[in-house]
């Protein structure tokens, strides 16, 4: 295997002529057959991908026009290594030699000791057990199903709620769902289907300078502070677990909160038996900067689940990270088993190109994940001059540019594209998160791009 990263090449602007029939072709045959996430059949077309490598994407769309871009989502958060890495695509090419797939029930293979054995020395300690799943939404139900087990071992069966946060997002299961934010996560669609959670609100905003953390609003904390702990105090007889993503909220807003609220919510789950469950799902594996977001609070939870970039974004799979004194619990309770078994456990491919993704990762630590964030600051800087945006936030290698309004998705997707960026925007927010392999040319691409097409799209 070799570690070498594909680099970015130079970026390079919309082709303008030169038409692809078989992407007119493909999205035309995509159209009313297939549903893309959360969006409807006859929504706006997508862009056919034609060739992806590196920290570029190579679209096509419904006219048969080219863009060659840089990737400002890393597929959202998977592809922190960027794509057709050799490593990683050796690792997948390995193992299919060998065996691509088995059942987890009674059999155990190379690639899942080794890649569990990689993620309890990546992880901070005592997190020494792990249970491989087959997507973040269901690593959440695993974690929602343990704290349950838990309570339940430990002589409190009536223990099985779960605090989250509001503007939380952990996944589209149901179980997952039920601690998302109940209006975002449109709750009340599904009465009996989705479990009733209690909600803290959600935690004021950490200001961010450099891509770092800045210090917060040390009063505006004590407050949210207290009323966790008056809600905590006052469910705990029914609470299992409080269940939150570390300092960045994601999908549910892009929100960055002080881990001083991370602090104290170990403090109250410690004072009240409750577990403390940390969806590190999109945060993990260096997004934020550390190699978790809960480092930046000192933090570690009971239970952690990772996901998204644990593969390299090539495979689905995640993994829930339990201590020892959780796992002890569990082992000594009347089942001893954690309930859950999916068909994919632990699915070989997965598991060989997870592990080569770690291995990488270590080196990117040191050689990229630090100074990202003051590079992707400096280039999305500008934005904050718009008359259109309300703030700019960095932390890491996540950018967000929030808007005091809703996004023209399409306009503004577009306008990136002719400046040589794929984004995703949703609600009020231009964000990016690039890849780890990207340049600093490719992340100034990213910050003029986002820049200009907001400008564009919504005025200076
Ligand atoms: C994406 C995400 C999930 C769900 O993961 P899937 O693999 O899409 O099921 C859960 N929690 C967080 C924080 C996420 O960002």
């Amino acid at each position: 295997m070799t570690a070498t990263a594909p680099t970015g090449t130079t970026p390079s602007s919309t082709a303008p002529t030169g038409s692809t029939p078989s992407s007119t072709d493909l999205i035309g045959r995509d159209r009313g057959l297939l549903w893309h996430p959360y969006a409807a059949l006859d929504g706006p077309a997508p862009y056919a991908v034609l060739a992806a490598s590196g920290s570029r994407l190579e679209l096509a769309d419904d006219d048969g026009r080219r863009h060659d871009v840089v990737d400002a989502m890393s597929s959202w958060w998977c592809m922190i290594h960027g794509y057709r890495h050799p490593a990683l695509d050796a690792a997948v090419h390995e193992q299919a030699d060998r065996f691509s797939h088995v059942m987890f029930g009674g059999l155990t293979h190379e690639p899942a000791v080794r890649l569990a054995e990689d993620l309890v020395a990546f992880a901070p300690d005592p997190l020494r057990h792990v249970f491989l799943a087959d997507s973040g939404s269901v690593s959440v139900e695993v974690a929602l199903k343990l704290a349950v087990q838990f309570q339940a071992a430990a002589g409190r069966p009536e223990r099985r709620r779960f605090v989250a946060l509001r503007g939380g997002y952990h996944g589209d299961t149901t179980g997952a769902m039920s601690v998302c934010d109940p209006v975002d996560g449109m709750h009340s669609l599904f009465p009996g289907l989705v479990a009733d959670q209690l909600f803290l609100p959600r935690p004021p905003a950490a200001p961010t300078a450099d891509g770092r953390l800045a210090a917060p609003d040390a009063a505006a904390v004590a407050t949210w502070v207290a009323e966790a702990e008056r809600i905590v105090a006052e469910h705990a007889g029914e609470i299992a677990a409080v269940v939150v993503e570390p300092v960045l909220q994601g999908a549910g807003g892009m929100h960055v909160y002080p881990p001083e609220c991370l602090m104290a919510l170990r403090r109250i789950a410690d004072e009240h038996g409750v577990l403390l469950v940390a969806d590190e799902i999109a945060t993990g594996f260096g997004r934020t900067g550390a190699r978790f977001a809960c480092d930046h609070a000192g933090v570690v939870p009971d239970v952690m689940c990772v996901g998204k970039a644990l593969t390299g974004g090539y495979l689905t799979m995640a993994a829930v990270l339990v201590s020892d004194r959780v796992a002890e619990a569990i082992t000594r309770s009347p089942q001893r088993a954690l309930l859950h078994g999916p068909t994919f456990m632990a699915n070989p491919l997965a598991c060989a190109v997870a592990s080569a993704s770690v291995a990488l990762l270590t080196l990117e630590l040191e050689r990229r994940v630090g100074t990202l964030g003051s590079r992707l600051a400096a280039a999305l800087a500008p934005a904050a001059d718009l008359d259109a945006v309300r703030d700019v936030r960095v932390l890491g290698g996540v950018g967000v540019v929030a808007l005091d309004g809703p996004v023209d998705v399409g306009a503004v997707t577009r306008a990136a594209l002719e400046r040589g960026v794929w984004v995703r925007p949703f609600r009020n927010l231009v964000y990016t998160m690039p890849p780890y392999v990207c340049s600093d040319e490719d992340i100034d691409t990213i910050g003029a791009a986002v820049t200009g097409a907001v400008e564009e799209v919504h005025g200076r």
